[in-house]
């Protein structure tokens, strides 16, 4: 599962848990994007700080780990990087890319999106306020599953720590702690760690 995680919240963890469930998956794998390049234009909080939110949201699940191929590449992050090098680390592993169903719809404007259809089965989450769509997808590599509605995304989870209000229960306890632990999303925020 690929994502900003800037933090990571419950929506993204009933998504993984729903998709593991349906298909039965060994491991769910949390991939935290390097630089997106669909969030350019706004300030992403350090990579490292993403991952370890992940690392401590995900660690009492054993289906559940967190890769660090896309922080450790350099430079933006595209998904077929991202299924090359989970393929390389597993080759002999089926790979389901599981995404939201806003990321979904532009999955075709993608570097290389007609060769990741070989290399993955795509996986649609529902998303309060999002339409699921398929049109305009191979059917055969793509399939949309409808995850119990959780109204959460970073960006409200940041702009409530900037305000001042709770973000408990929104996101995992230890999350809660790590983002009052290093000031994050307020004027406050630490610089460590220091990784991009
Ligand atoms: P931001 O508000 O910063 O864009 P986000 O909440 O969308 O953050 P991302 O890290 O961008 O989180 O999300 C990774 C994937 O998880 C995306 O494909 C997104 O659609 C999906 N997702 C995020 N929140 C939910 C949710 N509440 N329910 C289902 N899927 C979600
Ligand atoms: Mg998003």
């Amino acid at each position: 599962m690929g994502g900003t995680f800037d933090p990571i919240h419950h929506g993204h963890l009933v998504a993984a848990s729903e998709v593991q469930s349906r298909f039965d998956l060994d491991e769910v794998v949390f991939v935290p994007t390097g630089q997106p390049w669909q969030k350019a234009d706004r300030r992403v909080t350090p990579a490292e700080h993403r991952y370890l939110m992940t690392v401590v949201a995900t660690a009492s699940n054993p289906r559940f780990t967190v890769s660090r191929v896309d922080i450790d590449r350099p430079g933006p992050t595209y998904t077929i990087d991202t299924l090359r090098d989970l393929k390389a680390e597993r080759p002999d592993a089926e790979l389901f890319f599981i995404t939201g169903a806003d990321a979904l719809a532009e999955i075709l404007s993608w570097k290389d999106a007609e060769r990741m259809w070989d290399l993955a089965h795509f996986i649609g989450v529902t998303r309060p306020g999002h339409e699921l769509s398929g049109k305009g997808l191979p059917e055969d590599r793509v399939t949309l599953q409808v995850v119990p509605a959780m109204a959460i995304s970073s960006t409200d989870c940041r702009s409530r720590v900037a305000d001042g209000q709770p973000v408990w229960y929104l996101v995992p306890d230890g999350v809660v702690q790590y983002i009052n632990k290093y000031h994050l999303y307020s004027d406050r925020q630490a610089t460590w760690p220091r990784v991009d």
